[in-house]
């Protein structure tokens, strides 16, 4: 960003303004330590085979797959203007998939073949 730019948009700009770093040193600030709480995947479980699988790798939600299914006006299922959703597994999903008279759609996402 060029300093004319700056002063044209009416952004701090001389000495007071680091635009390295964005600190304005007119601003005086002091270090806190927070703890942070995040949530953390321990486990998941199958709607259908009722399979609680617990977390200990990165590939182990891969195993899992949620959906979510709207129904429109006139929707049987999941109903009239409602929404379904659940989680399989890998195996209740080919178990219900094999079944499909037509076969699902299957495509590589990793971009190889
Ligand atoms: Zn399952």
């Amino acid at each position: 960003m060029s300093k004319s730019f700056v002063t044209r948009i009416g952004l701090e700009t001389g000495k007071n303004f680091d635009f390295r770093t964005g600190n304005n040193k007119m601003h005086e600030y002091k270090k806190v330590k927070r703890e942070i709480t995040e949530l953390e995947l321990v486990a998941i479980t199958c709607n259908s085979c009722g399979t609680r699988h617990v977390i200990t790798d990165f590939f182990d939600k891969n195993k899992f797959h949620d959906f979510s299914v709207e129904g429109g006006y006139g929707s049987t299922c999941p109903g009239d203007m409602k929404t379904m959703s659940f989680t399989l597994c890998c195996d209740c999903l080919n178990d219900i998939t094999s079944k499909f008279k037509v076969s699902a759609t299957s495509t590589n996402t990793d971009g190889f073949d």
